[in-house]
């Protein structure tokens, strides 16, 4: 179903209409001498105007505003009167359409090529109008066009805006006059990377054509940073041309293709992972050749989440707790939270932290109930898994241990385990086949197991629709455990194990990503680990990892795997989930079953604690109050400090009525 979310307008929004900028797109180059100098003109096949939409993003108690500037996408000419009269009525509204198209929906990265190119168009689009936006500013300032990066600093999140870095100098050199040299200086001063990823698959290539026929100016700009980048390398690795196929802005393996992760990290002055084991494996892996080149560029920052929107605001009966607890300090210094720890041995207290959690499990039920007709009953152990659906993330394996203890439960029905719900929240890239296929196998799971009498009162299985930021504050102060099952090397931080562990769940986690440092911070005795760690995961890959050997050899797995395979979970089509089952059986590139055993174990060992409410409570207490260092205060203060020289700037304080 379509979200139509702006159907009754957008109150947040400020039309900024004397905002606006041309962005070009396709035709072809005209290089000459101007003025003596070397110069390029790029005449394009078609102009999109590009105007400001405003948002103003307040400042927690402080009577300031940042704005959140926003681009959309116009016709130059909204109708084409000479098609018109000439009795072409779709034709005079056909460039309008297109224009608009660039800034319609975001388009994801697994596209058709007609999809891919809209994708490009669209990424170019927002850098573009960004760039010129901060060139008119800097200059209508006075300031001088070669002191920009001392006024400005672009942080790309990711590579989707990486086409900026070609665009700068486009902007400098052809529209500026600066010469080459200099216009790099300030744009490499200029640019930082942010790496999100460590699936090779995932980091953004564009085929060289489809970027020719959309960026013919900017490909010329890429072939000439790659020129003289090479030249460079070949000085210090002669002969090395293994080294330089490796670190070419251009893929050669197959059809050419831009390496935009290549372009972000040669064009900028800093490059960083977002948790530290996620940089550490930038380093040997991915990103290896350019840690080689320049070591110093690279840093870790480790992510953080706002307490404001993850615990002020999302759970007031927590937050109401605290801060009559330690004060309110903890909204604006999350480390003030650490002062907490002392009340983790009053039992008054735990039983206040108790009535907290219950209050809010009360609250999700009643959203589950809304949402899917299914009852959950808050006094259950509330087991969540809330994130994008991946085969990485393994949603899988969590699905494959509950149908494990269905079966355990139906065999053995005095089974001493508390009483759990199972509850999942995820949305999946729209060609992504197999992760809509686990969804499928979440929702079959769902209808057996809430079906069977034999379950009742002992487990319940519910995914709730439309994960989203809105949803998801209900979701996290609701829960007693947070699964975080990636697979160890794949998840570079996730941000979903803080905002679990800030409202008190314990986390059923693998080494992998900041869970690492949730870890060591909370302290090991308040976190469930198991699974293979990254090194390990790595060894079994080169030793050649055999997944059958696992269904050969663990009797649950195989008769959960067959009741899979069998269509015990898609009555009337017993054969849907084969492709899963075939997945997992001969191919398994993340591990499932040979993390299997040991989270069954682990969920073992969860079920035990919960037994003990007292103690489980002190964990949680604790886990709280040691989470102070994921603020995200923190982490854009490390921003702040070591990449973008930024110094606070103090702001009027005037008392903002209540
Ligand atoms: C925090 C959050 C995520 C990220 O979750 P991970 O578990 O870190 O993958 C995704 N979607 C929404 C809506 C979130 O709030």
């Amino acid at each position: 179903m379509a979200d139509k979310w702006l159907r009754l307008g957008n109150p947040w929004e400020i039309p900024r209409p004397e905002i606006a900028f041309e962005v070009k797109f396709g035709g072809r180059t005209e290089a000459g001498r101007r003025d003596g100098r070397y110069r390029v003109r790029w005449i394009p096949d078609r102009i999109v105007r590009g105007t400001a939409y405003d948002i103003p993003v307040l400042g927690y108690g402080v009577p300031t505003a940042n704005l959140l500037r926003l681009w959309k996408a116009e016709a130059l000419e909204s109708f084409d009167f000479q098609a018109f009269n000439t009795g072409n009525y779709y034709g005079a509204v056909l460039e309008k359409v297109v224009s608009e198209n660039i800034t319609k929906v975001l388009y994801p990265n697994d596209e058709s090529p007609q999809g891919k190119l809209l994708r490009l168009q669209q990424q170019y689009f927002f850098a573009s109008c960004a760039l010129q936006d901060m060139l008119r500013i800097h200059t209508q300032r006075g300031a001088r066009v070669d002191q920009f990066d001392q006024k400005y600093a672009v942080q790309l999140n990711d590579t989707h805006p990486a086409i900026a870095i070609a665009e700068l100098m486009r902007l400098l050199v052809d529209e500026h006059d600066l010469d080459w040299e200099p216009a790099w200086g300030i744009t490499q001063r200029t640019f930082a990377y942010t790496n999100h990823t460590l699936l090779p698959e995932a980091l953004e290539q564009w085929s060289v054509p489809l970027f020719a026929q959309v960026l013919p100016r900017h490909l010329e700009i890429i072939y000439e940073l790659n020129h003289r980048f090479l030249d460079q390398v070949r000085r210090r690795y002669p002969g090395d041309t293994d080294r330089l196929r490796r670190l070419s802005l251009i893929d050669e393996s197959g059809p050419r293709a831009v390496r935009m992760a290549h372009l972000a990290c040669l064009g900028s002055h800093a490059v960083n992972g977002v948790a530290a084991l996620h940089t550490e494996l930038l380093k040997q892996g991915v990103l290896r050749d350019f840690h080689e080149l320049a070591p110093g560029k690279f840093s870790n920052k480790t992510n953080g989440v706002t307490p404001r929107r993850f615990l002020l605001l999302s759970n007031p009966g927590l937050a109401e707790l605290l801060t009559r607890t330690v004060g309110p300090g903890w909204v604006r210094d999350l480390d003030e939270l650490r002062r907490l720890e002392p009340h983790a041995e009053d039992p008054a207290f735990r039983e206040e932290w108790r009535h907290v959690k219950s209050h809010n499990k009360a609250r999700l039920a009643a959203l589950l109930q809304q949402r899917t007709g299914v009852a959950v009953d808050p006094a259950t152990l509330f087991d969540i898994q809330v994130k994008r659906l991946h085969e990485y993330k393994r949603q899988h394996l969590n699905v494959l241990h509950i149908i494990t203890l269905a079966n355990r439960l139906r065999r053995c029905p005095t089974l001493e385990i508390p009483a759990r719900t199972f509850i999942f929240g995820a949305k999946a890239a729209p060609g992504y086949y197999l992760a809509k296929l686990i969804i499928r196998l979440i929702h079959g799971v769902a209808d057996v197991v809430n079906h069977d009498p034999r379950l009742q009162g002992r487990l319940r299985v519910v995914f709730l629709p439309n994960f989203n930021v809105k949803n998801a504050q209900k979701i996290y102060p609701a829960a007693d455990v947070s699964e975080q099952i990636s697979t160890a090397g794949k998840e570079a931080s996730g941000t979903g194990n803080m905002k679990f562990a800030l409202n008190g769940a314990l986390t059923l986690g693998t080494l992998d990503g900041a869970n690492i440092e949730i870890r060591e911070r909370v302290g090991p005795e308040n976190f469930f680990l198991f699974g293979l760690s990254a090194p390990e995961v790595r060894a079994l890959g080169a030793r050649g990892y055999r997944p059958l050997d696992h269904y050969e050899q663990n009797a649950e797995l195989r008769e959960t795997l067959d009741q899979i395979a069998s269509g015990t979970f898609s009555p009337g089509d017993a054969r849907l989930f084969q492709p899963l089952v075939d997945n997992l059986l001969y191919h398994d590139a993340y591990f499932v079953l040979a993390d299997f055993a040991s989270y069954c174990a682990a969920q073992e060992r969860i079920g035990a604690a919960y037994r003990d409410p007292e103690e489980w409570t002190r964990m949680s207490i604790r886990t709280v109050a040691r989470m102070g260092y994921f603020s995200s205060d923190r982490s854009i203060r490390e921003y702040c400090a070591d990449i973008w020289h930024a110094t606070p700037e103090p702001i009027a304080l005037t008392r903002i009525s209540e």
